[in-house]
């Protein structure tokens, strides 16, 4: 089945063509014509955003649940074009946009599930206390309503599952807000034939036009338009610290500010502890180089900094990070500007004092190949441009003198989506100082893993202190984060008639 994208925008269910074009910059495969918003267009898809909010916003779990499944079985009726465009486009490889689908269609499915059992509404009652005194208490009730519309940007590294009907989407539908995606132009026609699947849901199961709307650009006119319109309640948002910081400021500065969740860029420190370097330095620096090249590191997870007490043994863990890394061939990169992008952040750490290129093969076009760093403990804290996230497999070793720097640097850091602690038992006194400094500084800590794999479940946290991320107390990943989209209102004296039906104590 071979998809040939129209390049239209989807606006409350009608396909839309608009004067500029631009043309898609496939790894492999044709170039496609796409057309490019406008700010008209923007104010279309929001005024019907919001006439659909005054139905899909009040629609019952079961009806949502139905459409969130329909969506993700329309995705399903379409995988084999949806692994060919974005295969194309992306030249990530088939069999990882199958997997991609899987957890697309599985978040879809774990949201219509969560809401049908309805916990997320954290219904609570105080019963009125007429009698009280020296005064009486009101019947109070409590419940989650859904925000109105949100806008969604995906990322280009995940083009299915951060992207058009990724978390975010999901998420926002599943709780009752209409949504507005600004396409990814990294991915347009992969944008395009998922759009067409979840319009195709919309009728399926008589949800209103405007509950989704797609709208294409390669530049910034668009999402900057709809981080703005004043019928937008906030934003979901999946790339990097500067795109993400730009909107993040936009939404500040509005008349009326909205929420912007931001799921930014990271870093992601793995601490090895010194009894795990004694005991596997070798397979310790020959998983941690396999992890820095899953998907040419382009994963805001990617594991990118290992501390490391210097010393015999830590030279084996270096030695064998450098074989392995050597030995990797070179990956295409997502575009070609994210392949320039690496190659000037590898360039950059080449020329920063105090730092030592272990592993240096020049990238060639939108090849990229794995490069390796050393430093010290000091000359890192010294250089605050080496705690920037180069998204690609770079990775960079910071060797301490002892344990107490590696502590003094877990403090140095910014915040982070993952930290991880390579540990033995013989380690665990390390890791308790540890602890109470991770904590403040990532979403989520692993023991003995690495970061890249994140699990869609109840007890994720996909976020951080920022500029991993832009919120507080929020995940991007797993049920909770339909939190994000919901506003607590609180009734007081109300009759029955008139809470919202789902309201049951
Ligand atoms: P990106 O360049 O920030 O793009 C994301 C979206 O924002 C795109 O639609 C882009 O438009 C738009 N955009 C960027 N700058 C903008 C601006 N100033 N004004 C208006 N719109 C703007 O990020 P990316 O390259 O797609 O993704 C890679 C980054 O995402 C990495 O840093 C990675 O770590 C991060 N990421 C984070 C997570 C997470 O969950 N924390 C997950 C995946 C990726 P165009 O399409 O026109 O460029």
């Amino acid at each position: 089945m071979t998809f040939t994208p129209h390049g239209k925008h989807l606006v409350a269910g009608e396909w839309v063509a608009t004067d500029t074009t631009f043309s898609s910059e496939p790894a492999h495969g044709p170039s496609h014509t796409f057309c490019v918003g406008t700010p008209d267009l923007v104010a279309r898809a929001c005024a019907a955003a919001e006439a659909a909010f005054e139905t899909y916003g009040y629609s019952s779990r079961e009806s949502r649940a139905d459409f969130l499944n329909a969506i993700a079985d329309e995705i399903e009726a379409r995988g084999e074009a949806i692994a060919q465009i974005g295969t194309q486009e992306t030249g990530l490889p088939e069999a990882r946009l199958e997997g991609e689908r899987g957890r697309t269609c599985g978040q879809l499915r774990l949201f219509a599930d969560h809401i049908l059992k309805g916990d997320y509404m954290d219904r609570r009652h105080d019963v009125a206390l007429p009698d009280r005194t020296p005064l009486p208490r009101p019947d109070l009730k409590m419940i989650q309503r859904p925000i109105g519309p949100v806008a969604v940007f995906g990322a280009s590294n995940f083009p299915l599952a951060f992207s058009t009907a990724g978390g975010d989407t999901a998420a926002a539908l599943a709780a009752g807000c209409p949504v507005v995606v600004k396409g990814h132009a990294a991915h347009p026609g992969t944008g395009e034939i998922v759009a067409e699947a979840i319009d195709a849901a919309i009728q399926k199961t008589g949800m209103p036009a405007g509950t989704f709307s797609f709208i294409q650009d390669n530049g910034y006119e668009v999402g900057s338009a709809l981080v703005q319109h004043p019928l937008i309640r906030a934003v979901g948002f999946t790339g990097s610290l500067r795109g993400g910081r730009a909107l993040f400021d936009l939404c500040a500065t509005r008349p009326e500010p909205i929420p912007f969740f931001g799921e930014l860029g990271s870093i992601n420190p793995v601490f090895c502890l010194p009894g795990t370097i004694k005991k596997r330095a070798e397979t310790l620096g020959q998983a941690w180089a396999a992890s820095l090249l899953m998907g040419a590191g382009q994963f805001c997870t990617n594991p990118g900094v290992a501390l490391v007490v210097k010393g015999p043994q830590a030279d084996k863990f270096v030695q064998a990070t450098v074989s392995a890394l050597q030995e990797a061939t070179p990956q295409t990169m997502l575009t070609d500007g994210i392949a320039e992008a690496y190659a000037r952040g590898v360039t950059d750490f080449a020329k920063t004092s105090g730092v030592q290129q272990l592993v240096s093969e020049k990238c060639v076009g939108r090849q990229a190949v794995a490069t390796l760093f050393k430093v010290s403990g000091t000359e890192w804290r010294a250089n605050e441009a080496l705690s920037d996230e180069v998204f690609g497999p770079l990775g960079l070793i910071i060797e301490v003198e002892d344990v107490d720097e590696m502590v003094a640097l877990a403090k140095s850091f910014d915040g982070q989506l993952t930290c991880t602690l390579q540990m033995e038992h013989a380690d665990m006194a390390h890791a308790a100082r540890l602890m109470p400094v991770l904590e403040r500084k990532a979403g989520r800590i692993l023991v003995n893993g690495f970061p890249t794999g994140v699990e869609v479940a109840d007890s994720m946290v996909h976020g951080g202190p920022y500029p991993a991320s832009t919120n507080f107390g929020a995940t991007s990943v797993g049920t909770l984060s339909i939190r994000r989209f919901l506003r607590p209102v609180c009734y007081q004296n109300m009759p029955d008639d008139l809470l919202p039906e789902r309201f049951q104590i």
